[in-house]
């Protein structure tokens, strides 16, 4: 599994063929920010993007067509409802345990990696997926074995704010121009995901990945793969939490 770089405007999903006219996709679902919450979205982990918060005019990009777009938005309406259930959970709510798709989740995080990957904030030229990670993202194709998303539990009392949203590549490097995607981390209001999408990443997961982001030297941190619940609210606590259904494999 490659990558590929270009510099010309293109639909990410142009594998699939039947691509439209390009439209403004925005790198991180509006549904996620949909509820009022005015949080920043933060970067971290990129070469073009400074560290920090992005400025609103950096929040979309032409990167998917038309078709290929509105064809994820399954995607960004589970997001959404996940989004929805945290925020509420950050106000005190009782949120009980509430079921979504873990298959449209893992889809959207996979998503949300690459829209930032295309968009150029991780690299002077704009990255492009593997016709392989296209088609897992549109539902065509399973991933390789072991990648797809992990839940990340531990300790949060070092995060700066856990109401943002948060995208950070992983890459395989052998030169600074030698390097292929093996994943990322999606983080939103608090909850911490990780998407693996090369089979190299996904031993070294459990231990330290390669220039690892600060929050990874934690000791305490426990990966899940496909988890069938994510605990959210209160550190321990596994009486409000996320019930996530996985799709048997195609
Ligand atoms: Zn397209």
């Amino acid at each position: 599994m490659s990558d590929s770089q270009t510099r010309t405007r293109k639909c990410w999903a142009a594998p699939l063929g039947d691509c439209d006219k390009l439209s403004r996709e925005h790198i991180i679902s509006q549904s996620i920010f949909s509820h009022g919450c005015g949080c920043p979205l933060i970067i971290e982990g990129n070469h073009r993007v400074p560290s920090g918060q992005l400025a609103e005019s950096s929040l979309a990009a032409k990167i998917l067509c038309r078709k290929h777009n509105s064809a994820l938005s399954p995607l960004d309406a589970e997001a959404g409802r996940l989004s929805e259930i945290l925020l509420n959970s950050a106000k005190g709510q009782e949120i009980g345990r509430p079921g979504l798709s873990g298959s449209l989740i893992e889809r959207w995080a996979l998503k949300t990696l690459i829209n930032g990957l295309a968009a150029g904030w991780s690299d002077r030229r704009k990255w492009l997926p593997h016709e392989s990670i296209v088609r897992s993202i549109f539902g065509q194709a399973s991933l390789p074995r072991g990648c797809g998303l992990y839940s990340v539990d531990g300790d949060s009392k070092d995060l700066p704010n856990p109401q943002d949203a948060q995208v950070t590549p992983y890459w395989a490097k052998r030169s600074e121009t030698d390097k292929h995607l093996v994943g990322g981390q999606v983080r939103v209001h608090g909850l911490r995901l990780f998407v693996a999408t090369h089979d190299s990443v996904v031993p070294q997961i459990v231990g330290q990945p390669e220039n690892p982001p600060r929050v990874f030297e934690n000791d305490e941190i426990r990966f899940v793969y496909r988890p069938a619940f994510i605990a959210v609210g209160a550190l321990g606590s596994n009486k409000n939490g996320v019930i996530l259904r996985w799709d048997s494999p195609t």
